[in-house]
């Protein structure tokens, strides 16, 4: 259970020296315990709301740091309490010392996302805002940051309030007919309730149905390189992170075992896996280096199988091929610049012939000298349905959101049904209030602590 009556601190901006660091308190003692260690002409228990105060923080006789205080009382302040942050020089030691002086002053450290949770629990904001919060720290990419800011502005709760309003009115109709005698409630028609019930699922099918595509500017499109050893993985790998200057710091949670890189290609986040670094030499471990290249396979949107386009096509890269399987695929014949002999037309079809793949796009290219790259990444983000940046990102959801719409969309299904069969209203009413709770939960009323500790874990310590 998040315990509240204590005050949390901790350093809100990233280690390493910068011109500014901050560190936050929150909680009932904020104010109090940045009293103990701060000096300057207004006293900061005496000190209005949303006011800024420079001065110095000291503990004993020692002087840590020249500040300037931000102080915010509680409502109206990030978590809906007492906040103060004390803006000091952005070096580590600083940092270090002020954060040790706060806790010294009867302040803990906050948990990892707790200042937000606590925002969350004092209805500062919605489930579905706290996680935007997240999404808007982590975007990688332009269009990252538009959604996330859109959903922390409420874009995703706000269709859905008025639903559940609808759905809650249709319970209390339903309940109040299970309660009373038939003829003192009005009736609501069957037919009626089936109107209302038909609007209320189209319009939740409608958050849930986003395109596939505003999910790519959302979560990015992973593409693993396959093929077999020689074939220019790795070069290409290599050779595509140059191509794109904008390359962007490892994906946080990604094992270290993996060669992974993202980058934000024409505006989409995309993730290569190099299954090359995958590949084991010895006997013993050859079978985790399969499995964990199987992993990269599964957990990727698209493939690039890459070829020497000029040998083959071999019986080892028929091999490789069949490890594939019928995931979508990009044929990458490399080494372009080697061929000399064939026109490209009869190579391709040679080699489409000679694969699993007559349908699949080709791409020829070489690593070498970066010919067909730009095509390539472009044939990448068509195959994986990314089109046009929208410029109207619409709603859309990550996948916990997601499924408590489909559980939302489910149960009212089952009401449906229900309305025409002619079931009980006591029957539809479990359905209804199913659909409410899914909803409930979706903006965080009810979710359970194992929930929310999943989210917020994902958080660093000072958000
Ligand atoms: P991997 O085992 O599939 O990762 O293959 P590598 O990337 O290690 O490449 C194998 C060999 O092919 C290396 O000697 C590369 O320099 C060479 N190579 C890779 N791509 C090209 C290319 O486009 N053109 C030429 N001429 N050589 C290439």
């Amino acid at each position: 259970m998040l315990i509240l009556d204590d005050t949390i601190t901790a350093i809100a901006t990233p280690l390493g020296a910068g011109g500014l660091g901050v560190i936050r308190l929150s909680g009932t003692q904020a104010i109090e315990v940045a009293s103990l260690l701060f000096q300057g002409p207004p006293s900061l228990k005496n000190s209005p709301s949303h006011t800024l105060h420079h001065g110095v923080l000291k503990e004993g006789t020692e002087i840590l740091d020249d500040v300037v205080v931000g102080l915010f009382r509680a409502p109206r302040s990030y978590t809906g309490e007492d906040v103060v942050e004390f803006s000091c020089h952005g070096g580590a030691q600083v940092l270090r010392r002020v954060l040790e002086s706060c806790l010294r002053a009867g302040a803990r450290m906050a948990d990892p996302g707790e200042f937000t949770r606590r925002a969350f629990v004092n209805g500062k904001m919605d489930l579905t805002q706290a996680e935007a919060v997240g999404d808007l720290i982590a975007a990688r990419s332009d269009a990252q940051r538009r959604l996330a800011l859109d959903a922390l502005h409420g874009k995703i709760t706000r269709p859905i309030q008025p639903l559940r309003d609808k759905l809650l009115h249709l319970l209390a109709h339903l309940e109040a007919h299970l309660d009373f005698v038939e003829d003192e409630i009005p009736d609501l028609s069957r037919a009626g309730l089936r109107d209302e019930l038909r609007f209320t699922r189209e319009a939740l099918e409608t958050l849930v149905g986003t395109p596939g595509r505003h999910r790519l500017w959302r979560e990015g499109v992973r593409v693993a390189i396959v093929g077999r050893p020689n074939a220019g993985k790795s070069s290409l790998f290599n050779a595509f992170l140059q191509e794109n200057r904008a390359i962007v710091a490892a994906v946080p949670g990604t094992t270290r075992d993996t060669l992974e890189e993202s980058v934000v290609w024409d505006g989409v986040p995309l993730t290569l896996v190099d299954t090359a670094g995958l590949r084991e030499t010895d006997d013993r471990v050859e079978k985790e280096g399969a499995d964990r290249a199987r992993q990269a396979l599964a957990g990727a949107n698209l493939i690039f199988f890459v070829v020497d386009a000029e040998n083959g096509p071999r019986s080892e890269d028929r091999e490789v091929a069949k490890t594939v399987g019928d995931r979508p695929t990009i044929l990458v014949l490399n080494k372009i610049d080697r061929v000399t002999g064939p026109p490209l037309a009869s190579l391709e079809s040679r080699w489409r012939r000679g694969l699993p793949w007559e349908e699949a796009p080709v791409s020829l290219v070489s690593a070498r000298t970066s010919i067909g790259l730009r095509e390539l990444g472009r044939a990448a983000l068509r195959l994986a349905g990314a089109g046009e940046e929208p410029h109207e990102p619409g709603i859309v959801l990550n996948a916990r959101q997601g499924e408590r719409l489909r559980e939302a969309i489910d149960a009212l299904s089952r009401a449906l049904t229900g309305v025409d069969a002619g079931v009980p209203e006591e029957a539809l009413a479990i359905e209804l209030r199913l659909t409410l709770g899914a909803l409930n939960n979706l903006t965080g009323q009810g979710a359970p602590e194992e929930v929310l500790d999943a989210i917020f874990s994902r958080f660093c310590v000072g958000k």
